[in-house]
């Protein structure tokens, strides 16, 4: 199939500004040519299928880095994780990855999922048989005896228990390897103050996880865990809260941490959206210091972070209350309205910079000649007003037509 897409501008996702009067063609599931309109040829035209939205802007599709694709985003996201059964799972998790593709993400990475759901469901979207993103799966996150997400990780305590769980991930067909290096708000009892994980026990799995490929995202909360995992080397740091040991102090930041970091080249995922769709959404926050009661403060921080030169992806924790699946805009909106970056930078961070930490920068992230055809386009200008990405009007992933002038067609 071959088609051809062009809107009134195109932001290629590799950093420069829009441009005006954009196309894309494509053939097959690959994008053959990224050109203004005025450059077309022939034989670009010819035979395609053509889908033109004069003040649209065509973009790469966005990069979900962070889901839990068998949890319920309700109220109740714990007493379901808790109660439901791996059949009800697998039904969260097929409405869970087509209500993602129906929103423009084209990929998504699930950071953490029981292994009989997320192994069959990447399965089933790769042959067909539902509708979903790429999809690039951990299975189940590893965690302490008791730890942060036990209730569908596997438990590792020693250097060598944790090493043989990355062994079994990967002998299942893992994409990437979770680990929760602290304790979370979303597993009673756990401490998010403190680290689960020493520096040594983390650096061990990252030396097997590269050794087989792998890469590794480390949940982290307290400071102390952040430090551990920065230490250790670990690619991408999920959260990132830097919560003080002492709840009075209710944040530890390192600023000579951030800055090795950014040396480094380790990604973040801050979750940065879910604060405020817990705000928009009325949820109640927990009683006491929790890692969202300032987030003024963690919104500085971040700040601070971006200007050293940490690079920020894209994750969501969608399937945690509140985080819906088709929710992926609230992320870029959130670092432009509560960080201060621009339109386009946040831009880039949900499609090429995401695409760099998942090491996939040669197939996905940006349009380019050769790369996957995963098209958006917007209506509207979102390098203008970033809210703009809520309203995706045509969907193309893998050189399949999702969603075409506003209609979805999964
Ligand atoms: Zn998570």
């Amino acid at each position: 199939m071959k088609l051809l897409l062009k809107a009134g501008l195109l932001i290629d996702g590799t950093g420069t500004t829009a441009v005006s009067e954009g196309a894309v063609v494509i053939e097959g599931d690959r994008i053959s040519k990224v050109c203004k309109q005025s450059e077309l040829l022939e034989s670009d035209i010819s035979g395609a299928e053509i889908i033109h939205k004069p003040n649209g802007t065509l973009m790469p599709g966005f990069i979900e880095m962070h889901s839990h694709i068998h949890c319920s985003a309700h109220t109740d996201a714990y007493t379901h994780i808790t109660t439901e059964s791996n059949e009800t799972f697998l039904m969260r998790g097929t409405q869970a990855v087509r209500s993602a593709l129906s929103s423009g993400v084209t990929t998504m990475r699930d950071l953490g999922s029981r292994n009989e759901v997320v192994f069959p469901l990447r399965k089933g979207i790769q042959d067909g048989i539902i509708p979903g993103p790429r999809f690039l799966v951990a299975g189940t996150p590893i965690t302490t005896t008791g730890g942060h997400c036990n209730m569908f990780g596997t438990e590792a305590n020693t250097s060598h228990e944790v090493v043989q769980a990355i062994r079994q991930q990967f002998k299942l067909g893992a994409d990437h390897i979770k680990i929760m290096s602290t304790g979370g708000g979303f597993t009673p009892g756990t401490n998010v103050r403190a680290p689960q994980y020493s520096s040594e026990v983390l650096r061990g799995a990252v030396e097997d996880a590269e050794r087989l490929g792998l890469k590794v995202a480390a949940h982290c909360h307290a400071a102390k865990g952040v430090v551990n995992c920065v230490k250790a080397g670990v690619h991408n740091l999920i959260h990132c809260s830097w919560l003080a040991e002492d709840p009075e102090n209710m944040y530890d930041y390192d600023t000579d941490i951030a800055d090795e970091m950014a040396e480094k080249g380790i990604y973040i995922d801050p979750t940065l959206a879910l604060s405020h769709l817990n705000r928009m959404r009325g949820r109640i926050p927990v009683p006491g210091p929790g890692p969202a009661s300032d987030p003024g403060r963690r919104f500085e921080i971040l700040r601070d972070m971006w200007d050293r030169g940490v690079k920020f992806v894209t994750g969501m924790d969608s399937g945690m209350t509140n985080a819906n699946f088709d929710d992926f805009a609230y992320i870029p909106q959130v670092m432009v309205e509560e960080m201060g970056i621009s339109p386009i930078e946040a831009i880039i961070c949900s499609t090429k910079t995401s695409a760099d930490c998942l090491g996939m920068e040669a197939e996905i992230g940006t349009l380019s000649e050769s790369k996957s055809a995963d098209v958006l386009i917007i209506d509207g200008d979102p390098s203008a007003d970033i809210k703009l990405l809520h309203s995706v009007d045509t969907i193309v992933s893998q050189g399949k037509i999702v969603k075409k002038e506003g209609i979805l067609l999964i």
